[in-house]
C-alpha cells in the first residue's frame, strides 16, 4: 500500500468524496455532495437485511458464476496463467467481474471480510496478468490473438478500437474496470486494481483523440468511470477523455443515442441503459464543467424520459427489441422491458440531477424507482433475479438464478451496498434529508460535524423521527424533503396522477413543537442554532391512493394503480381466489384498508379491497362473478412464491379486463406440445391479439428453433364434430426471432391413427389476422395442428380456436 497514512485514514472515515483527497484539488463539482454510504449505518428492518443478504448471498454467488461460467478463466487465459480459448458468448463478460468487485468493494466497507478481500487480490492479481504490456485490457481480444486471430468475437474489430458500431464493448468493459477501480481503492487503500485501470486509461488516452482514433463507445459507461479516475487523481486527462467521448456522438443509432451531438439531443431514445449511463456521464461534465449546453440538454431529456416515458413503477424502456424507449405514451404492460440495470441507471441520473439542482423532483423519482422497479430486480433470497420487470403477467416471468448477459445481478451486486448514500445530502450550510430508513449517520457540514439519526418504520408508516448531534452547537438548515405522493402529486410532470385528493397533510415537530415553514424547491427548511439531542418528528400521512394514467397511455385506460407512500401495489396469483387475477375487475371507489402481516413475504403490509372476477360467455359477452375479497401486496415482492399471474394496473372496467374464456371445445382440451411451455396456456385463452406483434398479450412460441416441423394437440374432454378452426400467428420481425410459418396443416384423431381433415378452404398464412379452415365434419376425440417453421426464423401462434 502506497498511500500515506493521513489518506489511508481519510479512506477509512469514508471520505467518498474524493476531490478532496486528489493531488490537484479541484474544487468544480457537484453544488451539493453526496453523503457516502460508508458514512451512513442502516438500523432499519427492511434495507439492513437486503444489504446483508447483497453480502452474504448475492455477492458470492454472483463470483462462483464467474468462476463456473469461464468469466474468471479468460483472464487466466489472457494472462497466461493457463490456456486455451475465450470461453463464454459475449465479449463483454470481463466486464461483469468488474461489476462484482466494484460491489464487493462497498461490502467490504460495512462488511470487513478478510477472506473476500484476500479473493479481491487474486482476482485482480489475474486481471493484471491479463493486461497487455501496454494496457490494453479485453481477454477476448488478447486471448484470440494468441490463436492467430481466431476466436475474436463477432462484436469486435480485426484491430483495436475499430469497431465504429453499436456492438462494440471494448470501452464498455474498461468503463466498468474504472469505476471497480474507484470503489477498490477507497476501500481498502490498495492501488492493485487502479493502478491497471490506470494503465489502461492511458494508453486509451494516448490512443484516442481528435487527431487519433476518433471512434465513440458502442456501449456507454466509460464516461462515468473516466470522471471516478479524475476524482481519484485529479488529472485533468480523464475528464477531457470522458468529455471528448460524449462529444464526438453524432451521425449515428438512435439505438445508442449517437444519433444527433450529446448537447442537441432532446429526447431519451434508444438502449435505456445505455442511456441512463450516458446522462449520468453528462451530468458529471455538467456539474465540474459547468457546461450550459450539457445542463440544458440533460434537462430535456430528464422532462422527455419523465413527462411521458417512464412505468407507474419507475421502470423505463417499453419494449424488448431494442432493450429500451419507445414512443412517448407507449407503456405496455405485460411486455414492458423495464431492465433491472435501466432502473439502477435511472437512479444514477436522478441522484446528480438532485446534486446539480437540489429539488426533491429527482429524489421522488429517485425513490419510486428504487422501491418498486429496482427492488423487484432481486428476490427476498438475493439469489433470483429479473432482467426485465413487467408490469404484468400471465405465469410466462420468472426470476433466473443467473444470465448469459449477466448485467442485471452484476448489477444488483453493486447497487444494493450503496443504498445508503442516496439518503443524505450536504452543503456547507445545508444538510438534506431525502430519504426516510432508520438509520445513524456521521455527515459533514464543510467542516462542521453532525451525527444525525432517523428512527421509523418506512415504507410501512410514514413516522420519522430525526435527532442532531452537532459536534459544537451551531446554525445550519436541515432541507426535509417533502415527497410529491403527501402532496398530491403522483408523479413529477403528471404522467400519472391521483384519483382524487387527500387532504391529509404531514406535521412537523421540533422538540416537541409543530412548526410550520414553507417548501422550497419540495424541501421544508428548518434554519436553526442546533444543540446536540433536537428532536424533528415529521409524521407523512400514508393512505391508499388511486392513480389513474394520462388517457394517451392505451394500456392503462380504464384502470388504476394502487398506491401507498412511495410503494406501487399489485395483485398477485396465491393472494387471490383461483390463482387468477388478469380477469380481476373493482369498483373505483372501492374502499381500501391495509394491515401488515408479518408471516407473509417477511413480513409486509398488505392492502385489502373487493372486486369481481369476470368471464367470457359462449355468446361472447362479458359477466361479472360475486364479489369477492382481493389481496394487493408491493409490486417489488411478487414472483417470490412461484411465477403466475400479477397485475398493476387494475381495471375498473369488465372491458378492460382479461376475463376467464367461455368453456368452448379449445378450452376445455387438455393441451400438449411439441415443446411444453408454461406459455402454453395462452393459445385457449380466447384473448384476441390486435396484430401478430402484440405483446401486450401472452402469446406461444417455439423459438430458438426453426426450420422443422411442430405441433400441438388439443384432446377434447369428449368426442366433438368439429368442422372448423382457426389460428392467429405470432410474428415479432423485423426485430424478434418468429415469422409467421411457411405450412400448417390440420389432422385429427381416427382409432388410434391421425388422419389429415379434408379441407373445403385453402390454409392460407396471414399476418395480422385470422387464418381460418373449414373442412368435412369429423366426429374425434382429438385435434392436431402441425406447423412447418420458417427454415430462418422460429415461430408462435396467440390462438388456436375449434368449431
Ligand atoms: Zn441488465
Amino acid at each position: 500500500m502506497r498511500s500515506s497514512g493521513k489518506f489511508f485514514l481519510i479512506i477509512i472515515a469514508g471520505a467518498l468524496i474524493l476531490s478532496a483527497c486528489s493531488k490537484k484539488k479541484s474544487s468544480a463539482d457537484y453544488p451539493i455532495k453526496p453523503v457516502p454510504f460508508t458514512s451512513v449505518r442502516l438500523t432499519d428492518d427492511f434495507w439492513a437485511p437486503r444489504i446483508k443478504k447483497n453480502a452474504t448471498v448475492t455477492i458470492p454467488i454472483a463470483f462462483s458464476y464467474c468462476e463456473s461460467t469461464g468469466r474468471v478463466r479468460n483472464f487466466e487465459i489472457a494472462g497466461k496463467l493457463d490456456t486455451g480459448r475465450f470461453v463464454g458468448i459475449y465479449p463483454f463478460d470481463d466486464s461483469d467481474v468488474f461489476k462484482i468487485i466494484e460491489g464487493a468493494s462497498y461490502s467490504l466497507q460495512t462488511f470487513p471480510d478478510p477472506k473476500l478481500d484476500a479473493y479481491l487480490d487474486t482476482l485482480i492479481y489475474k486481471i493484471g496478468a491479463a493486461q497487455e504490456d501496454d494496457g490494453y485490457l479485453y481477454t477476448n481480444r488478447t486471448i484470440a490473438e494468441m490463436h492467430g486471430g481466431k476466436g475474436l468475437h463477432e462484436w469486435a474489430s480485426p484491430n483495436r478500437w475499430e469497431m465504429d458500431s453499436v456492438l462494440s464493448h471494448e470501452l464498455y468493459n474498461l468503463g466498468h474496470l474504472y469505476e471497480a477501480a474507484a470503489a477498490h481503492y477507497q476501500a481498502t487503500g490498495k492501488r492493485t486494481l487502479l493502478d491497471i485501470a490506470l494503465k489502461s486509461a492511458d494508453l486509451v488516452n494516448k490512443d484516442f483523440g481528435w487527431d487519433r482514433v476518433k471512434v465513440y463507445p458502442g456501449h456507454q459507461v466509460i464516461e462515468m468511470g473516466l470522471v471516478k479516475l479524475y476524482r481519484v487523481t485529479g488529472e485533468r486527462k480523464y475528464l477531457d477523455l470522458a468529455k471528448f467521448f460524449l462529444d464526438i456522438r453524432e451521425n449515428g443509432s438512435t439505438y445508442n443515442q449517437a444519433h444527433k451531438k450529446v448537447v442537441d439531443q432532446k429526447e431519451a431514445v434508444g438502449h435505456s441503459v445505455r442511456a441512463t449511463y450516458m446522462y449520468s456521464g453528462m451530468a458529471d461534465i455538467a456539474a465540474i464543467e459547468k457546461d450550459e449546453a450539457y445542463l440544458d440538454a440533460i434537462t430535456r431529456i430528464w422532462e422527455d424520459l419523465v413527462f411521458r416515458k417512464i412505468y407507474i413503477t419507475g421502470g423505463i424502456g417499453a419494449t424488448g427489441g431494442n432493450e429500451g424507449f419507445a414512443e412517448p405514451y407507449f407503456l405496455p404492460n405485460m411486455s414492458a422491458y423495464c431492465e433491472t440495470c435501466a432502473s439502477i441507471g435511472d437512479i444514477f441520473v436522478n441522484h446528480r440531477l438532485f446534486l446539480l439542482h437540489g429539488e426533491t423532483k429527482y429524489i421522488d423519482i429517485l425513490e419510486k424507482t428504487l422501491y418498486n422497479s429496482a427492488l423487484s430486480g432481486v428476490s427476498l433470497s438475493a439469489d433470483r433475479f429479473f432482467y426485465p420487470n413487467p408490469l404484468e403477467s400471465n405465469g410466462q416471468h420468472n426470476r433466473q438464478a443467473w444470465f448469459g448477459c449477466a448485467c442485471c445481478p452484476s448489477n444488483v451486486a453493486r447497487f444494493v451496498p450503496a443504498i445508503p448514500g442516496y439518503i443524505y445530502a450536504a452543503t456547507d450550510e445545508d444538510l438534506y434529508i431525502n430519504l426516510f430508513i432508520s438509520n445513524d449517520a456521521e455527515i459533514m457540514l464543510g467542516h462542521k460535524k453532525v451525527r444525525v439519526t432517523q428512527k421509523t418504520d418506512f415504507p410501512w408508516n410514514g413516522y420519522v423521527e430525526i435527532s442532531v448531534f452537532p459536534e459544537k452547537g451551531g446554525k445550519f438548515s436541515l432541507k426535509i424533503r417533502i415527497p410529491g405522493w403527501v402532496l398530491n402529486e403522483a408523479i413529477p410532470g403528471g404522467l400519472y396522477k391521483f384519483d382524487d385528493r387527500s387532504d391529509q397533510t404531514y406535521k412537523i415537530k421540533v422538540n416537541g413543537k409543530i412548526i410550520k415553514t414553507e417548501i422550497e424547491n419540495g424541501y421544508l427548511e428548518i434554519e436553526r442554532k442546533w444543540e446536540k439531542g433536537d428532536k424533528v418528528e415529521v409524521d407523512f400521512p400514508m393512505p391508499v391512493r388511486k392513480v389513474v394514467a394520462d388517457e394517451r397511455i392505451k394500456a392503462d385506460i380504464g384502470k388504476v394503480a394502487i398506491q401507498r407512500g412511495p410503494l406501487i401495489y399489485c395483485a398477485e396469483w396465491p393472494d387471490n381466489n383461483t390463482g387468477n387475477v388478469l380477469n380481476l375487475v373493482i369498483d373505483k371507489d372501492a374502499a381500501m384498508s391495509t394491515e401488515y402481516v408479518d408471516t407473509l413475504l417477511e413480513g409486509t403490509q398488505i392492502i385489502r379491497t373487493t372486486g369481481w372476477q369476470t368471464k367470457k360467455t359462449i355468446s361472447g359477452t362479458i359477466e361479472k362473478l360475486p364479489s369477492e375479497n382481493i389481496s394487493l401486496i408491493p409490486y417489488a415482492l411478487w414472483n417470490n412464491r412461484g411465477p403466475g399471474q400479477m397485475m398493476v394496473w387494475i381495471p375498473y372496467m369488465p372491458g378492460n379486463a382479461h376475463p376467464l374464456p367461455a368453456p368452448t371445445i379449445a378450452n376445455r382440451s387438455r393441451i400438449r406440445a411439441s415443446k411444453m411451455t408454461r406459455l402454453i396456456s395462452a393459445i385457449n385463452d380466447q384473448a384476441e391479439p390486435a396484430n401478430s406483434n402484440d405483446h401486450s398479450i401472452s402469446y406461444y412460441h417455439w423459438w430458438p428453433d426453426r426450420d422443422q416441423w411442430e405441433w400441438i394437440q388439443y384432446d377434447f374432454d369428449k368426442p366433438e364434430n368439429v368442422s372448423k378452426t382457426k389460428v392467429y400467428w405470432f410474428d415479432d420481425g423485423p426485430e424478434g426471432g418468429c415469422r409467421i410459418p411457411d405450412e400448417w396443416e390440420i389432422l385429427y384423431l381416427s382409432g388410434n391413427i391421425w388422419k389429415p381433415v379434408k379441407a373445403k378452404t385453402k390454409y392460407t398464412i396471414t399476418m395480422d389476422g385470422w387464418d381460418s379452415v373449414q373442412f368435412v365434419p369429423v366426429k374425434t376425440s382429438a385435434l392436431k395442428i402441425k406447423v412447418k417453421l420458417n427454415k430462418n426464423f422460429s415461430g408462435g401462434l396467440f390462438e388456436w380456436i375449434v368449431e
